[in-house]
């Protein structure tokens, strides 16, 4: 099925609203099998809406259009959708009789009245949560859905009238197209070179896209089987960077493995100041398994909160291994905590020298068996250099755990 979407309005062009419409049908297409083939934007002008429709009802089976089906001048999809069908509108009764009610005693205005005029030959599609009810109408062989653009309204039709009457169509329930497989401490290209070397069927695509802590690979084709047997591949090929698939975060992988074994976790960072413990924390449910965290910026603090010796931070530095490994153990002191993990780096732009340039970040990992410092060198701005830095940090504490998990 060739389904389409046009989004309407201004604001989309001229960059003031993200096309988050158009964004949330593509997430609950993909999940029952169906996709969008191609997404169109135009700007609330009449001429313009109906051109889009005369071209887009040529070529899809289905198109969902969002937006301009308010009450104001400025919304006119429902007046271009009748000019590109060459019909005339009416009023709808039914429609007319639940804007009324929805006034509850209050006079809705003459605009209001706009709303209820339905294309000819069209359908209203009742919303329970907005005044503008959606619309279906046979354009040729295209079916038509207007919907209002108020994303709440929009999601609201989605869910409640066009995919369901999509699966409908379409017959028995169609499966997943795609599988999302998540990879930390591996960048795109070298998954992707991995990946490359797997040889899979041409009948699927392979998407890449960086997030935060990871990289996300989604494998996507028609056929299950071929689906399913290509991720199983990807994931193998990813090795130990491959943390898990769907939606399920590091963080939530690594929480896990802690509950698993029914170990507590804390931290001790300096250039993430906190960003580890905050990411933790911002998960639901994360207190059974994390204690707290230590922002040790400075040496000071470092050497008298967490206890690491100045002679440690003279003869190596702050940015130094036997640095971090002085600080994840007086954090799992300081705190209490089963396994403690330790951040020190240079973030930069500035603070770099020859030996330690910016992106060097020391790391450690103190408890559970997981007793370990390393190094390693990150690229990119502060920001990045930060996050990949929480990424490598808890992406530690999960290579540990499972390894321990799982002894082969
Ligand atoms: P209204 O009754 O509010 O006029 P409408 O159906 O005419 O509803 P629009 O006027 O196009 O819809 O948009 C209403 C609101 O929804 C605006 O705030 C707009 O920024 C937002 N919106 C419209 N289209 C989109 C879109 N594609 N993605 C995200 N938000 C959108
Ligand atoms: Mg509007």
């Amino acid at each position: 099925m060739h389904i389409e979407i046009l989004t309407i309005g201004d604001e989309l062009l001229d960059g003031l609203t993200v096309d988050g419409n158009a964004a949330r049908l593509g997430r609950v297409l993909d999940p029952v099998g169906l996709r969008v083939s191609r997404r169109t934007s135009v700007r609330d002008r009449i001429p313009d809406i109906v051109a889009a429709l005369r071209e887009i009802a040529e070529r899809a089976d289905v198109c969902i259009v969002s937006g301009g089906l308010g009450p104001t001048s400025d919304d006119v999809t429902v007046d271009a959708l009748a000019e590109a069908a060459g019909v005339d509108l009416h009023e709808d009764a039914e429609v007319w009789a639940r804007i009324v009610a929805r006034f509850d005693g209050r006079a809705p205005t003459a605009n209001n009245r706009r709303q209820a005029r339905i294309p000819r030959g069209g359908r209203a599609l009742q919303s329970e949560i907005g005044t503008a009810p959606g619309i279906e109408f046979d354009f040729g062989r295209c079916r038509i859905y207007l919907v209002p653009g108020v994303p709440r309204e929009f999601h609201w039709h989605v869910d409640t009238h066009i995919v369901p009457a999509l699966r409908a169509r379409t017959g028995e329930a169609l499966p997943p197209l795609s599988r999302i497989l998540r990879f930390v401490g591996i960048g795109e290209s070298a998954i992707g070179a991995r990946i490359e070397r797997l040889a899979l069927s041409p009948a699927l695509s392979v998407a890449y896209r960086v997030r935060d802590l990871d990289v996300e690979v989604r494998v996507r084709g028609s056929d299950p089987a071929l689906v399913a047997e290509a991720a199983g591949r990807v994931a193998a090929a990813g090795e130990e960077t491959f943390v898990g698939e769907g939606d399920a975060s590091l963080i939530e992988v690594v929480l896990d493995l802690c509950r698993r074994d029914g170990l507590t976790l804390g931290t001790a960072e300096s250039c993430t100041g906190g960003l580890v413990a905050a990411l933790v924390t911002a998960v639901p449910g994360a207190s059974d398994v994390f204690r707290g965290g230590i922002v040790a910026y400075a040496n000071g603090v470092k050497t008298q909160v967490l206890g690491v010796s100045a002679g440690v931070i003279e003869a190596h530095g702050a940015v130094s291994e036997p640095c971090a490994a002085a600080m994840a153990a007086g954090a799992r002191r300081v705190l209490g905590c089963d396994i403690a993990l330790s951040i020190t780096g240079v973030a930069g732009p500035g603070g770099g020298t020859p030996e330690k340039p910016v992106g060097t970040v020391c790391l450690g990992w103190a408890g559970a068996g997981l007793d370990r410092v390393t190094t390693v060198q990150l690229r990119g701005d502060r920001d990045r250099i930060r996050l990949l830095s929480a990424a490598r940090a808890l992406d530690g504490v999960r290579r540990g755990l499972s390894r321990q998990g799982n002894p082969t």
